[in-house]
């Protein structure tokens, strides 16, 4: 795509993205997903001057709606230039050194998660509110937000004209009632405080603003007063004249400690009852900022540092550990619940001992946790503040937690494993539940609890026993009818020629996932002939480097494995050889993500499918991303798909494809 076109798909994707923001209170993307995107296109405009016009969304402020009264700012509102890493606020200051020629005294301040407002104060009165609207102008609705009680309706005399902005914030405890009491009633559920907030100052009737619990901070004021200075002087002054602003509001001399101010917050903020999404910081004399100026869409003398996304605080109530499929210990963080991401978390990874000494954590502890790029969430920090007096250490297990075995430290390796591979229970399940979990052999109607009673019942001790099991050893089980015993059994014999991708990958190799499965498979075409690979041409294969080669070999070559490969082939068990998909396959390169239900096939056989010819599956949506498959009740990885104008593909569409080109 030539860069013309890029930059008109971000247009486009930003401006309906700012639609449903601002206007709908309905917000598609997450705030980091829009940043991302403004990014990209603040890069490409940059990057090509020649392509930048006025109508870009880099160069103006928000949207507006046209459902209140409109009104002209007398003062324009800008937005703020944001960014969520340490070096563009040094690169910013660097900029503002140079300008000014000194060191300059700076000011932060929480970033409120609210919604921009000006008020406008004549004969001391409040006379008017405005919200920013895009800038130049605003919504007026001085009404509603005179039911605030945090508004001074009148002021000290000596000030018969100013102009006040701030953040009209609804409290996080506030939020939760109102969704609360919503549910009960079947009306509308709001996303966060911040969209609370907004929704219930955009009511035309004042009556129902009055209900909502509402509040304002100031941040900017407006006066003419030579005595005011400095921003922190008009902070002061709003102060004395009866406006709230923020107590955490902190001068400081330079940007080290202004990070240092960011990096505190990035945590505390969530022992605050208000949403805050960064820091701003502020070049505070106030000639300074005059120097300084504006862009058409933001102070240059302000800039605002972006908390990193999905955050939550809570407590570490115990560490279990888990026996994997290849005997690794992995500790689990098992947590107080908490939100976060839109889902309940009471779990989160903590990988392996390094890291567990890495945050220092201990039972008790508070930690804030984080959704990694997999669905498990990670602890990123433990919550030095709130850790109690006398906490106990965390320390690592000495033998198998299920088995007994003494655990051993393997070099290159960062977890303790248990050596015990061939009898430990926890990993005999653990590979019998991935040997028929979706990415493996994908066997339906065998979930874990049928597992652990054929275990129980010593009919299955490895992967090969499925395919020992008879309809009389299925109906010994609890809940097995003879119906679903010929289910199971004709399932099982359906896998017995499942891809050879699915099968190298149910083999529970260490270090080789799904992903190196599909790179083995592709090079080696058949069982056999991987079996008997050497080290060099193990090597050869795209991303597989020495551990994983070694590995691999030692798997093949060890006694157990050769006897288990050698059942599975006695008993039917041979992944079909596979044929080298073509150079110019029609779909080499290209990404697919699945979404929704598909009605003439399954999501596992449309992956195949992609597969075979030459392309790639990948779970999330993202720039990168070819082509979204659509099936039924798609759901926000369709609209995610649609806003960063990937091509969608109908079931047909995509068979279509397929057929014509194989
Ligand atoms: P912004 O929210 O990043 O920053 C500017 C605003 O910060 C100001 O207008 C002011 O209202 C507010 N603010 C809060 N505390 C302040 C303080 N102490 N001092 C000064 N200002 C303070 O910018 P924006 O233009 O309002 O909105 C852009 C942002 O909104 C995006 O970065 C994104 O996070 C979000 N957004 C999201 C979507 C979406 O689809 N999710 C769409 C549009 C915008």
């Amino acid at each position: 795509m030539n860069v013309l076109n890029r930059i008109n798909e971000l247009k486009e994707q930003i401006n309906r993205a700012n639609h449903l923001y601002y206007v709908e209170e309905n917000p598609s993307l997450s705030d980091f997903e829009y940043d991302e995107l403004f990014r990209e296109l603040q890069k490409l405009e940059s990057e090509n001057p020649l392509l930048v016009t006025p109508d870009s969304p880099t160069q103006r402020v928000g949207a507006i709606s046209s459902s209140f009264e409109p009104h002209k700012h007398k003062y324009r509102l800008y937005s703020l230039d944001n960014s969520n890493n340490y070096d563009d606020l040094k690169k910013w200051y660097e900029r503002v050194v140079k300008e000014i020629g000194h060191d300059v005294e700076l000011v932060c301040e929480l970033k409120i998660d609210g919604l921009a407002i000006a008020l406008s104060y004549e004969k001391s009165l409040f006379s008017i509110g405005v919200t920013r609207g895009d800038g130049i102008v605003g919504e007026t609705i001085t009404n509603n937000l005179k039911t605030i009680k945090a508004i001074p309706l009148k002021i000290s005399d000596e000030y018969p004209a100013l102009e006040v902005r701030g953040e009209i914030y609804m409290p996080k405890t506030s939020f939760e009632n109102l969704n609360k009491r919503n549910k009960l009633n079947n009306e509308k559920i709001f996303a966060n405080p911040r969209n609370a907030a907004s929704g219930s100052l955009r009511q035309m009737d004042a009556a129902i603003t009055a209900q909502r619990d509402l509040s304002m901070f100031c941040y900017g004021i407006i006066v003419d007063d030579s005595s005011i200075k400095t921003h922190y002087d008009g902070m002061m002054l709003l102060k004395k004249l009866g406006f709230k602003i923020n107590p955490n509001i902190e001068k400081v001399s330079n940007i080290e400690d202004a990070i240092k101010y960011c990096q505190k917050w990035e945590t505390e903020r969530f022992n605050l009852n208000y949403a805050t999404d960064g820091i701003v910081i502020k070049v505070n004399n106030l000639e300074h900022q005059q120097e300084l100026g504006f862009t058409s869409r933001v102070p240059k003398w302000a800039t605002a540092f972006k908390f990193p996304p999905e955050v939550a605080r809570t407590k570490l109530i115990d560490v279990n550990f888990s026996v994997g499929k290849t005997g690794a210990i992995t500790p689990i963080a098992n947590l107080e619940p908490v939100q976060l991401g839109g889902s309940t978390v009471a779990r989160a990874s903590l990988y392996n001992f390094d890291e567990i000494e890495r945050l220092d954590l201990r039972y008790g502890d508070y930690v804030f946790i984080k959704k990694a790029a997999e669905i498990i969430p990670k602890v990123i920090k433990v919550d030095e503040n709130s850790r109690e007096e006398k906490t106990e250490l965390i320390t690592a297990p000495k033998v198998c937690p299920v088995c007994g075995t003494p655990l051993e430290v393997r070099e290159g390796f960062v977890n303790l494993y248990c050596p015990n591979t061939a009898f430990c229970p926890a990993q005999i399940k653990a590979r019998l539940e991935y040997w028929v979990s979706k990415g493996a052999m994908d066997i339906d109607f065998i979930g874990p609890g049928l597992i652990e009673q054929l275990y129980d019942y010593d009919l299955l001790k490895s992967p090969a026993d499925f395919y020992k099991l008879t309809l009389f050893d299925l109906m010994r089980l609890d809940g097995i009818r003879e119906k679903s015993a010929n289910n199971i059994l004709k399932a099982l014999e359906e896998s017995k020629t499942k891809p050879l991708e699915k099968f190298i990958n149910a083999l529970s190799i260490s270090l080789v996932g799904k992903e190196t499965a599909i790179l083995l498979a592709n090079h080696f075409l058949s069982i056999d002939r991987l079996r008997n690979a050497t080290i060099e041409e193990l090597l050869s294969v795209e991303k597989v480097g020495d551990i994983i080669a070694y590995s691999i070999y030692e798997y093949f070559h060890n006694e157990n494995a050769i006897k288990f490969l050698d059942e599975l082939a006695e008993l039917g068990v041979v992944p079909p050889e596979k044929t080298k998909p073509s150079e110019n396959a029609i779909f080499n390169g290209k990404i697919f993500v699945l979404t929704g239900t598909l009605s003439t096939m399954s999501r596992q056989e449309a992956s195949d499918k992609i597969q075979q010819l030459g392309g790639k599956v990948s779970s999330a949506v993202s720039s990168k991303t070819s082509y979204v498959i659509a099936g039924e009740n798609a759901g926000s990885k369709l609209s995610k798909a649609k806003n960063l104008g990937v091509i969608i593909l109908m079931e047909e569409e995509f068979l279509k494809m397929c057929e014509e080109k194989s």
